[in-house]
């Protein structure tokens, strides 16, 4: 069914002069993705490029662009009716901190910047997309949602995508433009939890109150035990803590000491045992501390610092069927990745069908300094977001939207 879609889209003469415009767009787009990189955007911090891309949004047409209260921009391009609701997104945060130089400089067709690939290909190669909605003035069945979000990367812990879902519930549907790759098709969501430990106590000279409880040896405890864990390999389950601090002085009894911790994996439920047992281990950490001086002074404070859902949907699931047939058809081999984090995780948590698919061209050192992005040919990126939003949301004249509606 979704090969007959796509190879009937192919041949349909507006979605063609769509195809043929977008790669006529292909200098403008690049043109638009440096002025993105270098705009700033640290985490928390995307304010000033979300405010920039919403004029960009509203500029190309679309309707009711708003900013909501998380700092997400979109606008809307309504279908004809009754058709399903597709969200399309791009993320505007990038992981550089606040003081970054985003300046974009060319090397050998080569462009070099903090962030110009991740997300600024996505950015613009959306835009590159609402662009050829225009120039052909093709009619959907479905609306579309077009959207630059916040808070994908790191502690942003996907707060803008989580605030997409929570205020508009009949979303059927979700294309994040993102990753590496232009024939990658992610599909599978790895969640992780991370989580920062601190163990308190009152501390002591080393000779004078020693038989006081000790944080770090509390710490000890509890990572000596953790990285006994044993975890899944399929679904694929892992942990590590990552980061320690504590102590005041080698002749102090430790007044407190923390941990941060990471774990992941491909199933919700993996990850929700792992979870289990590192926070029973946590706790008898300071119990088993505590009972060693007979004391009850050492203490144990947990907090959640990361939390994105696993997600998993079959690889036969229509939206991974149409965006492999669009990859296929814009002259690219699919390439159906394993399970990664990107924001499409929270919507395959809730069993919203959704794909990440990069915005076309080749990246190289993503969230290094030395990130660079290689435009080859790099309008096959929005060619193929253009054909499966087509597919998706259904043309008029041509077929049914293939995204069923939820509601
Ligand atoms: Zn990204």
């Amino acid at each position: 069914m979704v090969t007959n879609v796509y190879s009937l889209l192919a041949s349909h003469s507006t979605v063609k002069k769509g195809i043929d415009f977008i790669k006529a767009d292909h200098e403008k787009t690049i043109a638009e993705q440096k002025e993105i990189c270098e705009i700033p955007a640290p985490p928390f911090k995307e304010h000033v490029r979300a405010a920039d891309y919403q004029k960009r949004l509203a500029a190309l047409g679309l309707k009711n662009v708003q900013m909501d209260k998380e700092g997400n921009v979109f606008g809307f391009r309504p279908g004809k009716g009754k058709g399903p609701k597709l969200l399309v997104a791009a993320h505007l945060d990038t992981v550089f901190s606040e003081g970054t130089n985003t300046k974009v400089k060319e090397k050998e067709g080569k462009l070099y910047a903090p962030g110009i690939a991740d997300d600024s290909r996505g950015l613009a190669a959306l835009l590159s997309v609402v662009r050829a909605f225009n120039d052909t003035g093709i009619k959907t069945t479905g609306d579309i949602i077009f959207c630059g979000n916040v808070g994908e990367e790191g502690l942003g812990d996907l707060r803008g995508v989580k605030a997409l879902f929570r205020d508009h519930e009949d979303i059927d549907g979700f294309i994040s433009l993102d990753g590496e790759n232009a024939d990658n098709i992610t599909y599978l969501g790895t969640g992780s939890h991370r989580f920062e430990i601190t163990y308190k106590g009152t501390g002591g000279h080393s000779f004078s109150a020693f038989g006081r409880p000790s944080a770090i040896h509390a710490l000890g405890r509890a990572i000596a035990k953790i990285a006994e864990l044993k975890t899944s390999q399929e679904p694929k389950t892992t942990f590590t803590v990552g980061v320690i601090s504590g102590g005041t002085s080698v002749n102090s009894i430790a007044a407190e000491a923390k941990m941060q911790m990471d774990m992941r994996s491909n199933r919700e439920k993996e990850l929700l045992e792992l979870e289990a047992q590192f926070l029973e281990i946590v706790k008898a950490a300071a119990a088993e501390e505590n009972a060693r001086w007979g004391s009850d002074k050492i203490t144990v404070d947990i907090k959640l610092v990361g939390d994105r859902p696993a997600g998993v949907q079959s690889k036969d699931a229509v939206i991974v069927q149409a965006a492999w047939a669009s990859t296929a058809a814009v002259g690219l081999k699919p390439n159906l990745r394993g399970a990664s984090s990107t924001d499409s995780n929270l919507p395959i948590s809730l069993r919203i069908p959704a794909v990440t698919l990069n915005g076309g061209g080749k990246s190289e050192n993503n969230h290094s300094p030395s990130e660079s992005f290689d435009p080859t040919n790099a309008y096959m990126g929005p060619q193929r977001i253009f054909l499966a939003i087509l597919g998706l949301v259904g043309v008029e004249d041509g077929k049914e939207p293939l995204l069923p509606k939820r509601k």
